[in-house]
């Protein structure tokens, strides 16, 4: 069937006029596509991953995009319209975050802190302040409140349900689409697009794997599906 959408992680089939196909990919990029490699298996994970913690948010009240899992690789979603942001969420001082105040990776901060990116490869995905988001009609005021309080209630959610199973969720990215006037949540959330340690050895078991080249990529990312499957 004919691709709407390819990007660096999965590619997007259409469907009916409301609905997509999403098939996850085993392909891994870092550092802007600089690097690029294969993590066997991971489309498999992050497709399973995602369709767990889209169930366990929606069984909390926060709306998403998720219909179903149609196979390993496949889950059915809604049509959204992408909003132009990447929605961070830290816990604990991490990559960028971390390299950019100066600070240790690991310091706690004070409160969970919500950031924006600018989703742009050209311009390598630019921080950007939500003045700069409301001047340039990215997102409403209305539209990024929601945003932001989602945001930190998917934060309370996610680290509640990581702890329980022995993971210390340190920072993560979500992205939000628009579907008539509604947000709902939308793309993934994986271990491509979280920072998750393991409470008991502070091991990474995410991307960061991969990113820093430490060797055992593949096998962090099925120990991280065997955790949230283990309900
Ligand atoms: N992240 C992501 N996609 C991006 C950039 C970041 O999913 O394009 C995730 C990343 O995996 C981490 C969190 O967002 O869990 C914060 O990443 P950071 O801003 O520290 O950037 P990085 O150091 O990963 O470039």
């Amino acid at each position: 069937m004919e691709k709407l959408y390819e990007g660096k992680a999965k590619v997007l089939f259409p469907e009916g006029p409301d609905t997509l196909r999403v098939y996850f990919k085993d392909e891994a990029t870092a550092f802007n596509a600089q690097k690029r490699g294969l993590i066997p298996g991971k489309g498999v994970v992050n497709n399973k991953v995602s369709a767990t913690l889209f169930r366990y948010l929606e069984a909390h009240g926060v709306r998403t995009h998720f219909l179903e899992e149609l196979s390993d690789r496949e889950m059915r979603v809604l049509r959204v319209e992408i909003l132009p942001l990447e929605v961070i969420l830290r816990f604990k001082a991490a990559g960028s975050f971390a390299k950019r105040y100066g600070v240790k990776e690991g310091t706690l901060l004070r409160a969970p802190l919500v950031e924006y990116s600018l989703k742009s490869d050209p311009l390598g995905d630019p921080l950007i302040c939500p003045e700069a988001i409301l001047a340039l009609g990215l997102a409403a005021e209305e539209e990024l409140s929601q945003v932001r309080t989602t945001t930190l209630k998917v934060g309370e959610l996610l680290r509640d349900f990581f702890a329980q199973r022995g993971l210390d969720l340190i920072d993560f990215k979500l992205e939000f689409g628009k579907r008539q006037g509604e947000i709902l949540l939308a793309d993934e959330i994986s271990p491509d697009t979280m920072r998750l340690w393991d409470q008991k050895t502070g091991e990474p078991m995410d991307k960061d794997r991969f990113r820093k080249d430490l060797g055992g990529v593949e096998e962090a990312y099925q120990e991280v599906l065997r955790r949230v499957l283990r309900g």
